[in-house]
C-alpha cells in the first residue's frame, strides 16, 4: 500500500510529487494522456512559456515539464506511464486502477488537468492528425510555407496563431464573433502580424479533404453565406474541459465538471482525497498556479496522514 498516489503529470501533479517525495512519502505518480497529448499535461502542447517565474528568457513548455519531472524523480517519485482507468474512493484504503490492476493508497492527489475542446464536426474527427490539430507546437513544423487556419478567439488561438506564422505562408484566424476574447497584448500581436487575416463572425462548417486537410468550408453567421478556403492544416484552439469524468459519483463536481475543493485548501469532499491544478481551477489556469496547488495538495495530504497517524 502506498502513502500517496498522484494521478496526473502536469505542473500540479509533478509539484505534488516533488513535495510528497521530499516528505519521504514515496509517492506513486501515474502519467497518462489525459490532456490529449503525451504525459506532462497541457504544457507539452505549448510553445514558448514566457510567464513561468524563474525563466527570464522564457522556456519551451516540454522543456519546462522535463525539469519538473526530473525534480520529482530526484527525490524518489515513482512513475507509471499509463492512464488511470477507474478509482474507488468509497472506502479506505483508496483504490486506483491502471492497466487492469488495482493499486491501494492511504491518500490520493487528483491532478488530471483539462483537455482541448473540439468543434464536434465528423470531418474534424476523421482528419484529426491528418491536418487537424489541437497542438501548434507538436504539429506546426509540418506546415512550412503552407496556408493554415486557426479557430478560436481567446489567448490560446492568438498564441497558437502567432506561433504558427513561424511556419505558415498565411494564417486565417476564424472567430465566431466580431471581437476577440484574448488579452490585449495577445490581440495586438496577432492582429498586427502581417501573415494573419481574420474571418470575423465566422464558423467552420466542414473540414475539406479526403485523406488530408485541403481546406475548410466557412460560414458567415450573420449572412449565412458559405465559402471554401484552401488550407493544409486546421488548428482548433477553442478552450478546454476538465478531465474529471472518472470521478463522477465519487467526488463533488461543479456544473462544468470541475472538482470542488474546500476553500483555501485542496481537500475534496472525500477525506484523504485532494485535488489540484486545472481539474479544479477554471479561473486562473496557469502553470504556476497549478504548481502552487500541487504543493498545497502534497502538504495537505502529508498533514492529513500525520493527524490520523496513518
Ligand atoms: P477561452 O478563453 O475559453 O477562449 C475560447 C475561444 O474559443 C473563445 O473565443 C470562444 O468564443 C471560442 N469558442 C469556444 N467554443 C467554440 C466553438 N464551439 N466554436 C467556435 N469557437 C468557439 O480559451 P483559451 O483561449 O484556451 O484560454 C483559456 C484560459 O487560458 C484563459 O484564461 C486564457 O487567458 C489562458 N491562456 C493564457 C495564455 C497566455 O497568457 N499566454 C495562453 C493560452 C491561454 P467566444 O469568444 O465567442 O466565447
Amino acid at each position: 500500500m502506498r502513502n500517496v498516489i498522484i494521478i496526473g503529470s502536469g505542473p500540479a501533479g509533478l509539484t505534488a510529487g516533488v513535495y510528497a517525495a521530499r516528505a519521504n512519502l514515496a509517492p506513486l505518480l501515474f502519467e497518462g494522456s489525459g490532456s490529449g497529448g503525451p504525459p506532462g499535461g497541457q504544457l507539452m502542447l505549448t510553445s514558448d512559456v514566457e510567464n513561468y517565474p524563474g525563466f527570464p528568457e522564457g522556456v519551451m513548455g516540454p522543456e519546462l515539464m522535463e525539469h519538473f519531472r526530473k525534480q520529482a524523480g530526484r527525490f524518489g517519485t515513482e512513475f507509471q506511464t499509463t492512464d488511470v482507468t477507474a478509482v474507488d474512493f468509497s472506502k479506505r484504503p483508496f483504490r486506483v486502477q491502471a492497466d487492469g490492476k488495482w493499486h491501494e493508497a492511504k491518500s490520493v492527489i487528483v491532478s488530471t488537468g483539462a483537455k482541448a475542446r473540439m468543434l464536434g464536426l465528423p470531418t474534424e474527427q476523421r482528419l484529426l492528425g491528418k491536418g487537424v490539430s489541437t497542438c501548434a507546437t507538436c504539429d506546426g513544423a509540418f506546415f512550412k510555407n503552407k496556408p493554415l487556419v486557426v479557430v478560436g478567439g481567446g489567448d490560446s488561438a492568438a498564441e497558437e496563431g502567432n506561433f504558427l506564422t513561424r511556419f505558415a505562408s498565411t494564417l486565417l484566424l476564424v472567430h465566431r464573433r466580431d471581437s476577440l476574447r484574448a488579452s490585449k497584448i495577445m490581440q495586438d500581436r496577432i492582429l498586427k502580424n502581417p501573415k494573419v487575416t481574420v474571418a470575423w463572425n465566422t464558423v467552420v462548417e466542414e473540414v475539406l479533404g479526403e485523406k488530408k486537410v485541403e481546406g475548410v468550408r466557412l460560414k458567415d453567421v450573420k449572412t449565412g453565406k458559405t465559402r471554401d478556403v484552401k488550407a493544409d492544416g486546421m488548428f482548433v484552439a477553442i478552450g478546454h474541459d476538465p478531465n474529471t469524468g472518472m470521478f463522477k459519483g465519487q467526488l463533488e463536481l461543479d456544473e462544468n465538471g470541475y472538482l470542488i475543493v474546500r476553500e483555501g485548501t485542496t481537500a475534496t469532499n472525500v477525506e484523504g482525497v485532494f485535488a489540484a491544478g486545472d481539474c479544479v481551477d477554471h479561473r486562473y489556469r496557469q502553470a504556476v498556479t497549478a504548481a502552487g496547488m500541487g504543493c498545497m495538495a502534497a502538504i495537505d495530504a502529508e498533514r492529513w496522514m500525520e493527524s490520523r497517524h496513518a
